[in-house]
């Protein structure tokens, strides 16, 4: 490939390193290649950079980290200044999107003209950096502190067009961005040969009158998790500088907050946690060149708190949804529900009313099956009963047709069993939406032993196009997340037994990073579907012990934040769950009805025990296969399960300690009290056992278990 094409005087630089233009070392080499030959060739007199494909360039090559690659020259920040140096003018022709290490490329630019739709961004904070290649200094130079602030600290993507005032471009364009940022090159140029210095960057004026203060508060206002400080807070140290200190001295500042983030353990986690998630959409077994189903028309059967959620996912997505209940008054309760759901995104600004309008008008409800032929989709979500998923499935076969997908959002059943129900069964797949459907990220994706290729593929593509984060999992009790939630919580309960208290366990968990602890958790989701499912359990396996505390509260009638009482108190208007006496009192006298001590429990002991719990389930389940690799565990847990980010998930959690650790404290927990069968429950998977003692990762595990 040629370094350069030159167009009447002006060479125009290309990034391509499909399909994003990162840029790795070959881009980066590339780049600097060519700025220095376009300096020295007499014919040209400027320079525009434009990105081949479908954008400009998404930024620097995360998957260079830690290897000698990244470390080596050119590297960006010094690329970029070198560029600005030109004596040439270089113009930015920005189209598509420049994220990252790709808009500070720009900033380093004479000028910039972008595409009204190009997605522009700083969203290094949400990795756990900070934009390390001038970012922080030349984008308040650009739009001004206040712009810059809310840019690098929240990671936020804007579209160029809402940027248009803000200084960042000198043009943004519905036309050709590279026609006229060659025209605006040309006429720099021109400028240049009358003797007109070029506008560079890092030599404006970085000033706001109450810039000082404005910083002070802003950091105020940052959390400081318990992994140390955040991204955010050395974010705000650049920008401090961008005002106080001359550029190069705000740029050894910006140098040195990303080398402490880049050697961070929060990096660490954030970046396993983003590369997790790319993989996990990649299917190990497919046939090459399996294609999606086409889904226009989709169903859902069951309007209940999933049903109605999971339609309003859809019709978010644009997809035409068939609503069906068993009679008018639940239809009716179904509309209530995504009515209320359109009004508050309309109250809260997320939504115009003609937008909400439009998408309550996709969905369409019905109490007969009667529409269901025109579907390509069918997802059922009715009670979590296997014969009242075996009447609908049993219909669906009747009427469904061919080549339709009919999945099941059920959260616990054997989905082969379900799949037998119809005469279909490679058609069968289940989506495991998580609650509220239409905010979390999560999908489990369950394959049955039959599910279709193209089936498979399809469903992740629908993950895609409804903006979910998809997992395959197979078939087994609970799937990925529920089943390691189940030995999470089965610890939370036996804690109490020994000593501890709701409130103290929940503190324990949030404070090490938990979204929400085991109770809270609880709580939401309802402890009288818990007791259902721990009866189900304990019907077909009898070893398995739960604190008899959970089964006691329920019979009170404390179900939960529906109830306005469960573990804990929900007074009506108070903001926070309170404590609860009554629940305190009834986990003591259980303690003494068992003939236990109880006895001070540490933090350090609630969060190894739940934590140890999550990856001694994750090893068993990445050995039977039901995960295809360790890392779609981590993606289960950080995507669903309020699991911290920055942690990675529980599989990197686990092995960032070291396997022998974690079996040495599996080994002490499994002296617990005798009726808890803390032996068995703390036996270690053994391939946990086989990788401590090979000393192999989980990643050549990964690499040597797949074909
Ligand atoms: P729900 O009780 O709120 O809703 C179920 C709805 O299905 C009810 O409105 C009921 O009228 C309707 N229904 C029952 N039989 C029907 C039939 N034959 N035809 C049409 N409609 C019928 O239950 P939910 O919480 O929405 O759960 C539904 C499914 O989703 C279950 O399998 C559950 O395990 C699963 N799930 C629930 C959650 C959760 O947090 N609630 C999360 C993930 C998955």
């Amino acid at each position: 490939m040629s370094l350069y094409e030159v167009n009447d005087g002006v060479a125009i630089i290309t990034l391509d390193r499909p399909p994003l233009n990162t840029q790795g070392l070959p881009l980066r080499r590339h780049l600097d290649d060519a700025l220095r030959a376009t300096g020295s060739d007499s014919n040209v007199v400027a320079i525009v950079i434009t990105g081949a494909g479908r954008c400009f360039s998404g930024g620097g090559d995360i998957t260079e980290f830690n290897l000698p690659a990244g470390a080596e020259e050119p590297q960006a920040p010094a690329l970029f200044a070198r560029l600005e140096a030109s004596p040439k003018p270089v113009v930015a022709a920005i189209h598509g999107m420049a994220l990252g290490g790709g808009l500070e490329l720009a900033l380093a630019c004479h000028a910039r003209v972008a595409h009204a739709s190009t997605q522009v961004g700083l969203p290094e904070v949400n990795l756990g950096l900070l934009p390390g290649a001038g970012g922080t200094q030349r984008l308040p130079r650009l739009v001004g502190v206040e712009t810059a602030l809310n840019l690098i600290l929240k990671g936020t993507v804007s579209s160029a067009a809402a940027l248009a005032d803000s200084g960042l471009f000198d043009r943004v364009t519905e036309g050709s961005v590279l026609e006229e940022a060659i025209t605006l090159a040309r006429s720099l140029a021109a400028d240049v040969a009358e003797n007109h210095t070029l506008r560079r960057t890092s030599a404006l004026a970085c000033h706001m009158d109450n810039a000082q203060a404005f910083i002070a508060f802003a950091r105020s206002t940052l959390k400081t998790p318990a992994g140390g400080p955040t991204a955010a807070q050395a974010c705000l140290d650049c920008i401090e500088a961008a005002v106080c200190l001359p550029f190069a001295e705000g740029m050894a500042v910006e140098s040195e907050r990303f080398r402490g983030l880049a050697t961070s353990s929060q990096f660490a986690g954030l970046r396993h946690a983003f590369l997790a998630e790319r993989a996990a959409a990649n299917v190990l077994d497919l046939p090459d060149g399996t294609s999606a189903r086409e889904i226009k028309r989709a169903a859902v059967i069951g309007g209940g708190t999933m049903g109605s959620g999971i339609a309003i996912t859809l019709a978010n997505a644009r997809l035409a949804v068939l609503l069906i209940e068993r009679e008018q008054a639940a239809l009716d309760r179904a509309f209530k529900t995504i009515r209320e759901y359109y009004e508050q995104s309309v109250q809260r600004g997320k939504l115009s009313s003609d937008t909400a309008a439009a998408r309550i008008a996709l969905i369409s409800g019905a109490t007969d099956y009667a529409g269901i032929a025109e579907a390509d989709l069918v997802i059922e979500a009715v009670f979590e009963d296997l014969e009242v998923k075996r009447e609908v499935f049993e219909r669906l076969d009747a009427v469904a047709k061919p080549g339709a997908i009919l999945a099941s959002n059920t959260s616990m059943l054997d989905l082969d069993l379900i799949a037998a129900f119809t005469r279909r069964p490679q058609d069968v797949i289940g989506l495991h939406f998580f609650s509220p459907a239409p905010v979390m990220k999560l999908l489990e994706v369950v394959r049955g032993a039959k599910t279709a290729p193209d089936v498979l593929v399809s469903a992740l593509a629908l993950a895609k196009k409804i903006g979910k984060t998809a997992v395959v999992a197979g078939v087994c009790e609970g799937f990925i997340g529920n089943r390691m939630i189940e030995a999470y919580l089965m610890q939370a309960g036996l804690l109490l037994d020994e000593g501890a208290l709701p409130h103290q366990v929940d503190l324990a968990m949030e404070q090490w990073g938990m979204a929400m602890g085991p109770f809270r958790m609880s709580d939401m989701a309802g402890n009288d579907v818990g007791a259902k499912i721990r009866a189900a359990r304990i019907e077909r396996d009898a070893s398995r012990v739960y604190s008899g505390v959970s089964d006691l509260i329920t019979a009170m009638g404390r179900y939960g934040q529906k109830a306005g009482r469960g573990w804990y108190d929900y007074p009506p208007g108070a903001r926070k769950p309170s404590p609860s006496p009554e629940v305190q009192s009834t986990v003591v006298a259980h303690s003494a009805q068992l003939g236990l001590q109880r006895r001070h429990i540490s933090d350090e002991e609630i969060v190894d025990r739940l934590v140890l719990a999550l990856v001694n389930e994750g090893f068993k389940l990445l050995e039977e296969g039901i995960a295809q690799r360790a890392s779609d565990i981590d993606v289960v847990y950080t995507a669903g399960y309020g699991f911290p980010r920055w942690r990675g998930g529980p599989m990197l959690y686990a092995e960032q300690r070291g396997l022998a650790d974690v079996i040495a404290a599996l080994s002490r927990f499994s002296v617990g009290p005798v009726y808890q069968h803390a032996e068995h429950f703390w036996r270690p998977a053994p391939l946990l056992v086989r990788l401590a003692e090979s000393g192999q990762s989980l990643a050549q595990f990964n690499l040597k278990e797949t074909p």
